[in-house]
């Protein structure tokens, strides 16, 4: 075992405080990752706070990691000494379920293991990447190309992937119209992939706020969802929209901007069920879908992917210090457009 600083909840309601939490010692398969920076992830203030379900604490969460590798286990033929290196929201899976030997981990029928609040193999609760060092098997360890800073990679990890995976599953590309609701962390990234796959993006907000940076992000049009002209402006429109908001929303006058076959698929996860109106799906052959993030090998290809078109995250770097205030900032969604923690801060 090894002790490394951190940063941890005590309790669903007290501020994060700076902590040591213990890191298992290295397996066979096992890398070491020096951690540089950390993402701050939604799902984290959500975990923190039990909103959703009871954690143990003291909890370490994030599940955007960069960083170098440090040491690696005696048989670990993929990753190197000093290699740049990743990992997201998941630490490993059976690895034999049907999900699993589809490269589909993240819908592992045995339960993928998450970061953090998960229970590992070894019978321990997964931490976070809000520390100085982590442990990870070495098959869901990401190589993190060259030319994308450290600190704009970490966001990839998560909001990356989470919105790559179902514009790719979805076949967002040239001729597509794809509409992104919500210009937040998974917004302004859905934004970028979805213009550097080609296709024709719409972002659909509460007001023109932000219309500005949407449009620089490469979206050729930018409507308020607080006027209702807009649904019918847009009505019979998309192929696909891109649901990033985790509130609940009408259904009814969302699905009806879809064109032909066209999909809605939600990345948020609103706490209280959606209502659907079957009516609605009646109409041009209408979908609404789910996704969660993106197996190992798919988030290796949107890592390459935002590397040779050179997109990456827009990031406000903080201290470990400000963590508390960042949470209070991503609540009133007051970042642009992630806040990654600086772990030099940490050592
Ligand atoms: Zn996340
Ligand atoms: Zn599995």
């Amino acid at each position: 075992m090894r002790t490394v600083n951190a940063i941890a909840a005590t309790s669903a309601t007290d501020p994060l405080v700076r902590t040591t939490i213990e890191r298992r010692d290295l397996g066979p398969h096992d890398v070491l990752i020096e951690i540089r920076y950390a993402g701050i992830c939604h799902s984290d203030i959500h975990t923190v706070r039990g909103e959703w379900g009871d954690v143990a604490y003291p909890l370490t969460v994030g599940h955007e990691i960069v960083g170098q590798v440090a040491e690696v286990g005696r048989e670990v033929t993929g990753h190197a000494v000093g290699d740049r290196v990743g990992v997201g929201c998941m630490v490993n899976s059976c690895r034999e379920c049907e999900n699993c030997r589809a490269g589909q981990e993240q819908y592992c029928l045995n339960g993928n293991t998450g970061t953090y609040a998960s229970v590992d193999r070894d019978g321990t609760v997964t931490q976070g990447g809000y520390s100085t060092h982590i442990v990870v098997d070495a098959d869901f360890v990401l190589r993190v190309p060259e030319n994308i800073p450290y600190e704009k990679a970490a966001p990839l990890l998560c909001a990356g992937i989470t919105t790559y995976s179902p514009l790719a599953h979805w076949n967002a590309g040239p001729g597509k119209k794809v509409a992104v609701v919500g210009l937040g962390g998974l917004g302004h990234m859905a934004v970028k992939i979805a213009v550097a796959m080609g296709a024709d993006v719409t972002v659909l907000s509460q007001t023109l706020g932000k219309k500005d940076d949407g449009l620089a992000f490469g979206a050729r049009d930018y409507q308020a969802t607080g006027d209702p002209a807009t649904f019918e402006a847009l009505r019979n429109s998309f192929d696909l929209i891109i649901n990033t908001v985790s509130a609940p929303i009408d259904m009814a006058a969302y699905l009806g901007l879809l064109r032909l076959d066209g999909t809605l698929v939600s990345v948020g996860a609103p706490p209280q069920p959606l209502p659907v109106p079957v009516f609605a799906l009646f109409g041009n052959r209408r979908s609404f879908a789910g996704s969660s993030i993106g197996g190992i090998a798919e988030t290796q290809q949107m890592l390459d992917f935002c590397a040779e078109r050179g997109i990456a995250p827009d990031v406000e770097v903080i201290g470990a210090d400000a963590v508390n205030e960042a949470y209070e900032r991503v609540l009133r969604s007051d970042v642009r457009y992630r806040f990654v923690i600086d772990v030099d801060s940490l050592r």
